[in-house]
């Protein structure tokens, strides 16, 4: 039996959004490779990722330490600081004992949520914008639990980027999109 059979659903949902909210407040304005220089997880740049994606390599009878890719692909600063702090979440919960579940099982996806969520607030936050709080932080973190698929989730994710934006009141005066903009793009790309 798995640790994830020990605590009824809803209050494992709970209790790795608690996970998240207490790194969030533990850690929110640090840069996502400063994090990973912390906890000594290396951080490296893979060929077999889509621009979007990323993984996070357990330690292993060879390895002693975690390994976090990234895609090459992933040219945008923010892009890959949020792929950096969304693998970071997994890696939070997996030491706050929820480890990661079985690729595209509902649970799995219920995780992606949770991690996307935290990439969110971490990368947000340090462009000025503060989402979560005491108040929300459970709502905020089980937010898109119920989307199921890489493609719905990206969806998502550039939606929600560009929402941000506009509430936010981001204007583009430079010639250049705001780095939110560009980032949620890549989320947008088929
Ligand atoms: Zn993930």
């Amino acid at each position: 039996m798995g640790k994830n059979n020990l605590k009824p659903k809803g209050l494992l949902c709970t209790y790795a959004a608690g996970v998240l909210y207490e790194r969030y407040c533990e850690l929110k304005g640090a840069e996502a490779a400063e994090i990973c220089r912390e906890f000594e997880i290396i951080v490296r740049a893979s060929a077999k990722l889509k621009p979007t994606g990323g993984s996070l390599c357990f330690p292993t009878k060879e390895r002693e330490y975690y390994l976090l890719e990234f895609s090459y692909q992933a040219m945008l600063h923010e892009l890959k600081d949020f792929v950096i702090y969304h693998e970071l979440a997994h890696f939070f919960l997996d030491v706050g004992g929820v480890p990661i579940p079985k690729n595209s099982s509902l649970e799995y996806w219920e995780q992606e949520a949770w991690c996307d969520n935290f990439a969110f607030a971490m990368l947000l936050f340090r462009f000025g914008h503060s989402l979560v709080g005491d108040a929300n932080y459970e709502k905020f973190f089980r937010s898109g639990e119920e989307l199921v698929g890489a493609d719905k989730r990206d969806g998502d994710i550039g939606i929600r980027l560009l929402v941000y934006c506009e509430v936010a009141e981001l204007v583009y005066s430079s010639g250049e999109l705001p780095p939110l903009f560009r980032l949620a793009q890549e989320f947008l790309k088929k």
